[in-house]
């Protein structure tokens, strides 16, 4: 196996690097996205960076977003909004003078999941669930050393799962709909619930006061993290995976999350399944590197 090179498009940076036969990784200095609304310009400067790792003829992308049924083609993101409708791989082929067919484009949850199936928190064991707080909440899922992409490869958009769909509890999302997981335990929900209660609306602050003892911020959290156990319960009924990895910016108060995730589990598994819950382990790194372990997955 030759050195594989991956890259990960984000709303605010690109992050890329090399993936060495041995396992080694060699991560390069982030590039900053700045895509206007001319997406030229960042196609461009993305097709050097490709140039610039070493690429030949093959490289693996993740870029958040789903793709339109069928194709590769970027149906939409909010924080890539000029990216919408543009075929990447036939326009980073063109730039590189490469068949479209040597790049593969891959969701970016979906990526960072493979990355930490092969090489990070879920090594020993392989298949998993990921779950990445942030902005909204990503999903990813490897079984048999493979992503879970479904027909259309919009599967496993955990975030999207709808778990309180009736009542006063019932919170609109932005995909349209009511009670979807990513608006009561992503990052901002989180901030939401806590502005709400008057707590303060600093992540680590408000899990270090949920560390330090009992009190809303602990009685939160724990409500959050049960609301993620609901969402998780769902994905292992149906999959039965021996690992939940959890990631993204908010994923570092996980200690804090734990209880209620367990809570969620009990009350929404009829088969009292234990999975391993553990913290993400390649961080920011994830995604390049499942993105450059895409051309054997
Ligand atoms: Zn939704």
């Amino acid at each position: 196996m030759a050195t594989r090179i991956g890259v990960d498009i984000g709303g605010t940076s690109v992050k890329a690097g090399r993936l060495h036969a041995d396992g080694s990784i060699e991560p390069m200095e982030p590039m900053p996205t700045l895509l206007g609304r001319d997406p030229g310009d960042f196609l461009d400067r993305l097709a050097r960076r490709i140039e610039e790792l070493g690429a030949k003829q093959s490289v693996g992308i993740g870029v958040p977003g789903i793709f339109a049924p069928g194709t590769r083609t970027l149906a939409g993101n909010p924080n890539l909004k000029a990216l919408t409708g543009i075929d990447l791989r036939t326009e980073l082929g063109r730039r590189l003078g490469w068949d479209p067919s040597s790049i593969q484009l891959e969701n970016d949850a979906n990526v960072a999941a493979l990355g930490e199936a092969r090489l990070g928190a879920g090594r020993e064991v392989g298949d998993l669930v990921m779950v990445t707080l942030g902005t909204g909440i990503g999903g990813g899922i490897v079984m048999d050393g493979k992503i879970v992409r479904g027909s259309l490869g919009r599967g496993a958009e955990i975030g999207h799962l709808v778990i309180h769909d009736r009542g006063p509890e019932s919170v609109a999302c932005g995909c349209g709909r009511y009670g979807c997981l990513e608006s009561y335990a992503s990052a901002t929900a989180t901030i939401r619930r806590a502005s709400e209660q008057g707590l303060t609306t600093d992540l680590g602050g408000l899990a270090d006061c949920a560390r330090a003892g009992e009190g809303p911020e602990r009685a939160l959290l724990e409500a959050i993290g049960a609301d993620l156990g609901r969402g998780l319960a769902l994905v292992l009924v149906l999959l039965d995976l021996p690992t939940i990895v959890v990631g993204g910016g908010f994923g570092a108060a996980l200690d804090t999350l734990l209880p209620g995730i367990r809570m969620g589990l009990a009350e929404r598994d009829f088969a009292a399944r234990e999975p391993r819950i553990v913290p993400a382990r390649l961080g920011a790194e994830a995604g390049w590197i499942g993105a450059a372990l895409l051309a054997d997955s």
